[in-house]
C-alpha cells in the first residue's frame, strides 16, 4: 500500500493490521479502501447458499399476498401494519415492544452461542454487498491485487470504462435494494406506479426513493465495512454478549506459534498472510478477537487452503471457543446468560401470543364529554358520551349501536338518545358519536352503572362498554 508522508509525497509501506490502529484509515486519516482477496472453501459455499435464499426472501416478501394483503407491509401513514396474515394497527402499538425485544434477545441468544453469525451470514449489509456488489466490482475490475494496481495507476481509457461501468451498475441495484426497502413501508404497487409517473406527482415518494438509493449507493460503492465498523450499534454490543464459551473464529495460537516461512520449523503457522488478505475489515485474526471481524469465515478457508498446500491439516484458524484455543478442553452451551437470554425470548413471546390472539376486530370506548358530568334539563338529568369505534379489519363494516342498560340500571329507567344506531366505518378508519343518557330527577337517587352494545353485523362480535350515571 501507499501513504502520504510529512511532504504530501507519496511513498510505499508494508503496513500491517495490529492491534493499536484502525487498518482502514491511514496515518493522514485518509481511507484505506479494502480489496479483499478472492476465496473459495466449504464456508463461502454455505455463505452463498444461505445469500442466494436471503435475497429471494428480502427481495420477494414484498411481492407476497396472504388473504389479499401483502405478507409484510408497515403502512406508516395510515397506522396499519400486515404481518403474515394478520393485522395490527395504531391500538396494537404496544406489541411493538415484544417484536423488536424478541428479535433483540434471540439475536442475542445467538450472539453469545455463535458470536456473529449473523453478520456474517444473513445482515442485508454482508448479503447484498458481499453477495452482489464485490462480485460485479471482481467481474469488472478483476481480482483484488488488479483493482488495487489499477487505482494506484493513472486514468486510463481502460480504468474509466471500468470504473464507469461498474457505478452505472452500482447505482441500478442500488436503486433496486432502496426500492425493495421501500416496499415494506409503502405497498409495491404504489412504488411501480410512483416509479412510471412524474417525480412532480409524487414529491414526498420520489425524494425518498432518491434519498435510499443514494445512501445505498454510498454505502455499498464506498462505505462498506465502515458501516459495521463505525455505526452499527449491533458490533458494539457483541463484545459484552461473547464470552470464553462462544463459538468463534479464531487462530489456534498453540498451533500455529511460532510463525516462520519454513514450514517445517516452528508452528503451523507459515506466516503467508493469506488469511489478512482475504479480511473484508482488514484485520489479522492471529492477533486475537477484535471488534472489526464480521464473522464472515474467509480465514477459516483461506487458512485450510494453504493448509492443504503445506500437507498439514486445516483448522488452524478456525469456529471455536476462547476456551478450547487457550487449550482447556470444557465447553459449556448454556450459560446463565445463555439461559436468561432465552428466558426472556420465551417469556415475551408467550405475552406477545396472549397479547395478539385477544385482539379484537373492532375498537370501542365510550367515554363521558369533558366538561360538566351532568348536566339538568327541566324534569330530566342529562348525561352526554362520546362513542369512538375504530375498524381494525381490511374491509368495510356496519356496526349496530344498541342501548342495554343492565339490570342495575333499571330501577332508574334511564333513556338513550343516539343519533346513529347504523355506523358504516371504512377499513381502518375510526369514527365518533355522541350518546345522550336521560333519567328523570325523581328517580335518580345515586350514581349507577350503565351499558351500551356495538356489534359487528359481518362477524357478529359484539362489545359491551360500561360507564356511570350521574347525577346531582
Ligand atoms: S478475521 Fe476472518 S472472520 Fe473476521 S472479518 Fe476477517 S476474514 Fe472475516
Ligand atoms: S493463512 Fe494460516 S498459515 Fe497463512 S498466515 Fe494466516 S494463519 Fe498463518
Amino acid at each position: 500500500m501507499t501513504e502520504s508522508d510529512k511532504t504530501g509525497k507519496r511513498r510505499a509501506t508494508t503496513r500491517r493490521p495490529d492491534l493499536d490502529t484502525v487498518y482502514t484509515i491511514k496515518s493522514d486519516g485518509s481511507r484505506n479502501m479494502i480489496h479483499p482477496a478472492d476465496v473459495k472453501g466449504r464456508w463461502q459455499l454455505r455463505k452463498e447458499i444461505i445469500w442466494a435464499i436471503l435475497v429471494v426472501i428480502y427481495i420477494g416478501i414484498p411481492w407476497v399476498r396472504i388473504g389479499g394483503r401483502p405478507a409484510m407491509l408497515i403502512d406508516l401513514p395510515a397506522r396499519h401494519a400486515f404481518l403474515f396474515g394478520n393485522t395490527f394497527t395504531n391500538q396494537d402499538f404496544y406489541l411493538v415492544f415484544f417484536i423488536i425485544s424478541g428479535i433483540g434477545f434471540s439475536l442475542f441468544v445467538a450472539t453469545a452461542l455463535w458470536g456473529r453469525v449473523w453478520c456474517g451470514y444473513a445482515c442485508p449489509q454482508t448479503v447484498f454487498l458481499e453477495g452482489w456488489f464485490r462480485k460485479i466490482e471482481r467481474l469488472i475490475e478483476g481480482r483484488g491485487e488488479a483493482r488495487i494496481r489499477r487505482n494506484q495507476g493513472p486514468m486510463t481509457f481502460d480504468k474509466f470504462w471500468r470504473k464507469t461501468l461498474k457505478h452505472l451498475i452500482f447505482l441500478c441495484f442500488s436503486f433496486w435494494i432502496a426500492h425493495t426497502f421501500l416496499s415494506y413501508f409503502i405497498p409495491v404497487q404504489k412504488i411501480l406506479t410512483v416509479i412510471m409517473s412524474s417525480p412532480a406527482a409524487h414529491p414526498t415518494a420520489f425524494f425518498w426513493s432518491m434519498f435510499w438509493t443514494a445512501a445505498l449507493y454510498f454505502d455499498y460503492a464506498w462505505f462498506r465495512e465502515q458501516l459495521c465498523l463505525i455505526i452499527c450499534p449491533y458490533g458494539r454490543l457483541q463484545s459484552t454478549l461473547i464470552d470464553q464459551d462462544t463459538v468463534v473464529i479464531g487462530y489456534d495460537e498453540n498451533r500455529g506459534e511460532p510463525r516462520t516461512k519454513q514450514a517445517a520449523e516452528g508452528g503451523d503457522c507459515i506466516d503467508c498472510f493469506r488469511c489478512v488478505a482475504v479480511c473484508p475489515t482488514g484485520i489479522d485474526i492471529r492477533n486475537g478477537q477484535q471488534m472489526e471481524c464480521i464473522g464472515c469465515a474467509n480465514c477459516i478457508d483461506a487458512c485450510d487452503d494453504i493448509m492443504a498446500k503445506v500437507g498439514k491439516p486445516g483448522g488452524l484458524v478456525r469456529y471455536d471457543t476462547q476456551r478450547s484455543f487457550s487449550g482447556e478442553a470444557r465447553r459449556r452451551l448454556f450459560r446463565p446468560k445463555v439461559i436468561a437470554y432465552l428466558v426472556l425470548f420465551v417469556i415475551g413471546g408467550i405475552v406477545f401470543s396472549a397479547a395478539a390472539g385477544r385482539r379484537t376486530p373492532v375498537e370501542v370506548q365510550l367515554l363521558r364529554q369533558k366538561g360538566m358530568p351532568f348536566v339538568l334539563e327541566e324534569d330530566k338529568i342529562r348525561n352526554l358520551y362520546n362513542l369512538h369505534i375504530q375498524n381494525k379489519t381490511g374491509e368495510d363494516r356496519v356496526y349496530f349501536i344498541e342501548p342495554r342498560p343492565g339490570k342495575e340500571a333499571e330501577p332508574f329507567d334511564p333513556e338513550y338518545v343516539t343519533p346513529i344506531k347504523r355506523l358504516e366505518i371504512d377499513s381502518f378508519d375510526d369514527k365518533s358519536i355522541p350518546v345522550f343518557v336521560f333519567v328523570e330527577r325523581k328517580k335518580y337517587s345515586d350514581y349507577f352503572p350503565l351499558g351500551i352494545a356495538v356489534t359487528d353485523s359481518a362477524t357478529g362480535y359484539e362489545k359491551l362498554m360500561k360507564l356511570k350515571f350521574r347525577g346531582p
